[in-house]
């Protein structure tokens, strides 16, 4: 195998795990990315003052042992969500938040230092420009004898072996296959939920954290909206200071101007009109993401078909697999989904 070509579609987390365990053991790679830039559903804003605000993923867990164990070896450090002290929750529009007090979290959670965003670029240090081609979204993947065409926007490449990590529902939508593949696989991907695809984020960057006066944590959760819930986004050297979290979906339909007014609002409401000293203002639709979301005919119960066996089969008689988190059999949807399921399909080709 390892003079064998090896072709993987989409530069996010799986993928771009996938190409260093495939280059840290010689065998020759291209990754071919659709959008102008890395990480995929992993995006971590840059804000003027310097702050990195995650508007996709933040936060990994105890249990997440191979995502764990790849920043460990990639020499990464992880830092504890700030949850301290007590927190603000409006279940209705007519009253006002209220004040609790958080319980000891049983459960923390962990932020990357420098935002998750510092995975993905280290990750990326391992490929040189030849293997890795952004901004060429692939339409088409033929089998022709042996080996797999692809073309993309800009060019056609030959493959002795592709592995897609593009969400399996894009995947059938958006490509061309020849031959076609089996109905039964295009059945279950079209019905495969991709995790978060339609959510939205917003962070706030502050020059200092007036929120953790008076024994605040900066947790906030709201019924109404448009926030549903919002974080401390301090930094690992707790010197950049922000509030990020989520904003209900229905508000991406809005207009920007809007949307912004009424979160800044609901913000005064929660943390009064210190809130309104930001330093920069960000957010992120991803259901406005075509390279992530594909708008659902129906509702789709979140997480179906994920971990389906279906994606433990090969197609194009053997010469393509279907892989990214949502085809992993443990924690698909997640980032650790994601790092398994690389780990899972490079044992398989090292066992070839
Ligand atoms: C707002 C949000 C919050 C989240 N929060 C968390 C969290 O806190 N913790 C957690 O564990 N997980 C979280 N997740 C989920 C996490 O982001 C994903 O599990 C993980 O990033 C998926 O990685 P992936 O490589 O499998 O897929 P993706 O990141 O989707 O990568 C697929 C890649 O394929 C590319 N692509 C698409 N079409 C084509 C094409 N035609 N040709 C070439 N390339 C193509 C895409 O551009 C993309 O780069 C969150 C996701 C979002 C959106």
């Amino acid at each position: 195998m390892r003079n064998k070509n090896i072709t993987i579609l989409g530069a996010g987390l799986c993928g771009l795990t996938l190409a260093y365990l495939l280059k840290k053991s010689d065998y020759q790679i291209t990754v071919i990315e659709a959008r102008d830039r890395l990480g995929g559903r992993i995006l971590t804003q840059q804000t003027i003052d310097h702050t990195f605000i995650d508007l996709g993923p933040a936060w990994l867990w105890n249990q997440n042992t191979a995502i764990l164990d790849l920043l460990n070896e990639l020499q990464i450090p992880i830092h504890q969500q700030f949850a301290t002290g007590n927190g603000y929750y409006q279940s209705m529009a007519s009253q006002p938040p209220q004040l609790f007090k958080l319980p000891e979290n049983q459960e923390p959670s962990y932020r990357i230092a420098g935002g998750t965003h510092s995975l993905i670029e280290r990750l990326s240090e391992f490929l040189n420009t030849e293997e890795l081609k952004l901004d060429e979204p692939v339409t088409i993947l033929e089998e022709i004898e042996s080996q797999i065409k692809l073309t993309t926007s800009k060019s056609t490449y030959i493959a002795d072996l592709v592995i897609s990590t593009i969400p399996p529902r894009l995947l059938v939508n958006n490509m061309e296959f020849t031959p076609s593949l089996p109905a039964s696989l295009v059945d279950i991907a079209k019905e495969t939920h991709t995790w978060m695809a339609d959510s939205m984020k917003i962070g706030l960057s502050y020059s200092k954290p007036f929120w953790k006066e008076n024994g605040f944590s900066g947790s906030c959760f709201s019924n109404i909206g448009p926030f549903t819930e919002l974080y401390d986004h301090t930094n690992y050297e707790e010197d950049k200071f922000a509030l990020a979290g989520f904003i209900n979906d229905s508000w991406s339909q809005e207009s920007p101007s809007h949307r912004k007014e009424m979160i800044l609002k609901q913000l005064v409401t929660f943390l009064g009109k210190e809130a309104l000293d930001f330093t920069s203002y960000n957010e992120q639709s991803w259901s406005q993401e075509k390279y992530t979301h594909l708008p659902y005919n129906r509702f789709l119960s979140p997480h179906k078909n994920n971990s389906h066996s279906i994606y433990n089969e090969l197609y194009l008689n053997n010469k393509l697999f279907i892989a990214g988190t949502e085809t992993s059999s443990q924690y698909a949807g997640y980032m650790e989904g994601a790092v398994r399921r690389a780990k899972s399909v490079f044992n398989f080709i090292n066992n070839l």
